[in-house]
């Protein structure tokens, strides 16, 4: 057979499997829903929300099943406090007053509640950071804007760049803005190493980072929230393995899955969720269900006889239990865990990522002395929920501003921004 021949056929094979699965999922659904009206499942991986959008996921499954957006777009979690303490560093390499005096005018310094950029040693630092991070609006203004009126913001693909940035001119300080999950972390953490490693000293990082299972206890612990079952981010993943997830169900009594990231993954990974939860029910059916937070009936099934994994893996293929430890290592190395505030959700304990003692030189919030100060108050204005939607609480139509003033093209909030947030997927694949 050709290899054209063997694609074309793989293609239907990969379509049968697809309706058959969708046909076994709605079924679940409907016998689910003999006792109960919905099952919400939250998808906590930003690919995964575009995934199950830009596959026509969510239209073709029972509407009784719903599927909700988490905090796992790193875009759309960064505070605005966060950029706006980027925007105050690449504001230091404006030119005007700064590069004179090493300070910022005081104009900048008294407006709002921006974090205050208290010295930089002429001429000012580059802030060097991912594409998606230019348009998410701080309190006053955005990267993109800055860049706009002169300030020295610079696109890479990777921190390796920003790095190879900073030996090509030794004379210039850059900070590369360290936003992301334990997927991105171990990458930096290993420039940082590579840095050391080379004498490189005007490359900095300035740490955004967030850690996912802090959020998910979070999640589950929400009387707020009401989700039945996660479905875990892929490719975070393969770093931590499934083993951090373990909580879930240990504590909290929530199914959960591991999930890849194509059509077939993700409606395997909801079959497995809902089979896990319809197995549960049956073997718990005549059991009282649980008071206080549970909305899960298998609070009975968690005695210690219950032999089954506590977190499903589907993508077996990619994701080890104990995850990569290598990564981990590096990560482990360089960074500790801090307490971190999460755009709309806010202050998460344990759910961030700081710099340790013996690399501190690397940290762009000491170096440059970056305070933060609370910068709520025009998020609220604003109008834009990007928090509930983070949380499940509502689904992006249900936002007032959504495809009204708040577009792409003219974005209120980073989940209309990111290519990964949910605001933006159900836009581009969803409006009716
Ligand atoms: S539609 Fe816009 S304003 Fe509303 S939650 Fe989404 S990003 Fe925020």
């Amino acid at each position: 057979m050709k290899a054209e021949q063997r694609k074309a056929t793989r293609k239907l094979d990969e379509g049968a499997m697809e309706r058959a699965l969708l046909g076994k999922v709605n079924g679940l659904v409907a016998e689910l829903c003999k006792t109960r009206k919905t099952i919400n499942l939250m998808e906590v991986c930003g690919t995964h929300t575009m995934a199950i959008s830009g596959f026509g996921i969510r239209r073709a499954v029972d509407p009784r099943l719903r599927l909700l957006s988490g905090p796992g777009c790193p875009v759309c979690v960064t505070a605005q406090e966060e950029i706006d303490a980027a925007i105050d560093i690449a504001r230091g390499g404006l030119g005007h007053n700064s590069a004179k005096t090493g300070t910022v005018p005081r104009s900048a310094r008294t407006r709002g509640t921006v974090p205050v950029f208290e010295s930089c040693p002429a001429p000012g630092p580059a802030v060097v950071t991912f594409g998606d991070m230019m348009r998410v609006p701080g309190t006053l203004t955005s990267l993109e804007r800055e860049k706009a009126k002169g300030a020295d913001v610079r696109v890479v693909y990777s921190a390796l760049d920003a790095l190879r940035l900073a030996e090509e001119a030794p004379d210039r300080q850059f900070v590369f803005l360290g936003v992301g999950f334990e997927t991105t972390a171990p990458t930096v953490a290993a420039t940082v190493l590579a840095a050391q490693e080379s004498k490189v000293s005007n490359f900095f990082v300035l740490p955004m980072f967030k850690t996912i299972p802090p959020a998910l206890e979070a999640i589950a612990s929400s009387d707020r929230v009401n989700v039945d079952g996660f479905i875990l981010p892929g490719h975070v993943s393969t770093i931590i393995g499934t083993r951090p997830y373990e909580f879930l169900r240990d504590k909290y009594h929530l199914p959960s899955c591991v999930v890849g990231f194509e059509a077939l993954d993700v409606l395997q990974g909801i079959y497995m969720l809902l089979r896990r939860m319809h197995d549960d029910l049956g073997e718990n059916r005549d059991s009282p269900r649980p008071r206080g937070r549970g909305r899960n009936p298998v609070q009975s099934l968690f005695s210690g006889h219950d032999q089954r994994p506590k977190v499903e893996n589907q993508y077996m293929r990619s994701v080890k239990p104990e995850g990569n430890a290598k990564a981990r290592q590096v990560m482990d190395t360089v960074f500790e865990p801090c307490d971190a505030v999460w755009r709309g959700i806010g202050a998460i304990p344990g759910s961030g990522l700081a710099f340790r003692k013996d690399y501190a030189a690397f940290d762009a919030r000491s170096r440059f002395h970056v305070r933060n100060r609370q910068s709520s108050i025009v998020n609220r204005k604003s109008g834009c929920r990007c928090g509930d939607v983070m949380l499940g609480v509502i689904v992006p139509p249900e936002c007032k501003l959504f495809a009204k003033a708040c577009t792409p093209e003219s974005p209120v909030g980073p989940c209309m921004v990111s290519t990964e947030g949910a605001c933006a997927a159900y836009y581009k694949y969803e409006r009716a």
